[in-house]
């Protein structure tokens, strides 16, 4: 039996679970005046890196981490909350779920929710000790589905190509494979009424020009080889193995 058929016969649809533990949220307690608030809606908050702005320099250099952490995703953590407190039907949804749900005319929850999703797996899946390849299982996967690791790179490096802004995406599709797909903006997989490939994002890269322009300016490929100098294969192999 090949690989792939194993892969769709044993696979497990991922359903939404918090695959990324950065990703929190708390619940409004009391209000202003101490009283009990009506628990209705979940309120994000932006995750702490799990390194220090300068980590990852000098592939990502620390002003660029600042910014994009400090001000472009707290920016999205504050919208979004913004806008679900303008919106019915999400009341108790994870982010995944919410992302699942999201209508491509709701572009208040669309934009941020996806650049909150987005970024709290890109900060997740890169590491000062990061870089090299896979090991084990999940190498043998990546060439069982690309052909080798680095016609995965090449595929990766192609979708990360994309014009304009957006993320290039390893996912694994519903079939349980591995597949590399293209978003623009803040979309991402999960959006199945929005994205037109569907899966559950186990890496992502950034390739918004506030990512990389300070030190990379138009030089986005230079900046996407970097980025495999920084990727934690050891994590991206964690969020495999729990999506399929
Ligand atoms: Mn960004």
């Amino acid at each position: 039996m090949k690989k792939r058929d194993f892969l769709r016969l044993s696979g497990t649809v991922a359903v939404g679970t918090m695959m990324i533990p950065m990703i929190s949220c708390k619940t409004g307690d009391k209000d202003s005046n101490g009283e009990a608030k009506k628990v209705s809606q979940m309120e994000f908050e932006l995750p702490d890196l799990p390194y220090g702005y300068a980590a990852l320099a000098p592939a990502i250099d620390e002003q660029t981490m600042k910014i994009h952490h400090g001000k472009h995703h707290a920016g999205y953590v504050r919208k979004l909350n913004a806008a679900l407190a303008e919106s019915k039907g999400y009341e108790g949804n994870s982010l995944e779920e919410i992302l699942a749900k999201v209508d491509p005319s709701e572009t208040g929850i669309r934009n941020n929710g996806g650049g909150h999703y987005n970024h709290s797996l890109f900060w997740n899946i890169m590491s000062p000790d990061g870089g090299g390849e896979p090991s084990s299982d999940l190498a043998a996967a990546i060439s069982a589905d690309f052909g080798s690791f680095s016609e995965f790179r090449s595929a990766f490096t192609a979708a990360a190509g994309l014009f304009g802004s957006g993320w290039a995406w390893l996912i694994v599709t519903n079939e349980g494979q591995l597949a590399v797909c293209s978003t623009p903006n803040q979309d991402n997989p999960l959006m199945k009424n929005v994205s037109e490939t569907t899966g559950q994002p186990i890496l992502g890269l950034d390739v918004w020009e506030h990512a990389y322009y300070l030190n990379y300016q138009n030089r986005r490929s230079d900046y996407i080889e970097q980025f495999f100098s920084l990727i934690d294969w050891g994590t991206v192999e964690k969020h495999w193995k729990a999506a399929r």
